[in-house]
């Protein structure tokens, strides 16, 4: 039987501000067996979607997205802050709560008409993920897909993901 794997979030009131209830994943991270469960999911999702190439934002859309991509036997690209990318980039910039902030892919990063996962931990208000398939899609790339470890409903950000395939393997 597959693990329950909400036992592996932790919630933390009040961080980082009053009123907010942070989901930390790394207790997932740092059981084997848990992040193995994961993986798998989300690999189960993208087998049959022809995928080329995964993307996921910084930093902790790394930690959901490489192991898949090592799974699938595909090409992963960290989509980055503010001068962290040596070479030409493409730039999308997203609202955060109060002002702006910006990510960045490396223009080679896609080919045009790679299909292409995207992941992320957590979905929250949709802002990071939106950010991470424009770059994508103004590299010519396809979103096949999009995956998460665990989506906040509240938040709404499943709007933003409208005619794209969602996974979230956990909602609060
Ligand atoms: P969004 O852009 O509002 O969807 O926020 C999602 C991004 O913020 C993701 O990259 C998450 O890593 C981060 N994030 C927001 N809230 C949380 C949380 O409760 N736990 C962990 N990460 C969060």
């Amino acid at each position: 039987m597959a693990l329950d794997l909400t036992k592996y979030i932790a919630s933390i009131p009040d961080y980082p501000e009053p009123g907010i209830i942070f989901r930390d994943i790394s207790p997932l991270m740092a059981d084997g067996e848990a992040y193995r469960e994961a993986t798998d999911q989300i690999v189960q999702f993208a087998r049959d979607k022809h995928v080329d190439m995964i993307v996921g934002p910084e930093a902790r859309g790394f930690i959901v997205g490489c192991p898949v991509a090592y799974e699938l036997g595909v090409g992963f690209a960290p989509a980055r802050k503010k001068g962290k990318l040596p070479r030409a980039t493409v730039k999308a910039t997203y609202d955060l709560e109060y002002g702006q902030s910006a990510l960045y892919l490396h223009k080679d990063a896609i080919k045009p008409g790679q299909n292409v996962l995207v992941t992320d931990d957590l979905l929250a208000t949709g802002g990071t993920i939106s950010a991470t398939i424009q770059l994508v899609e103004e590299l010519g790339g396809i979103v096949v897909g999009t995956a998460f470890l665990v989506e906040l409903k509240d938040l709404h950000g499943s709007d933003k993901l409208k005619g794209y395939d969602k996974l979230s393997l956990m909602e609060f």
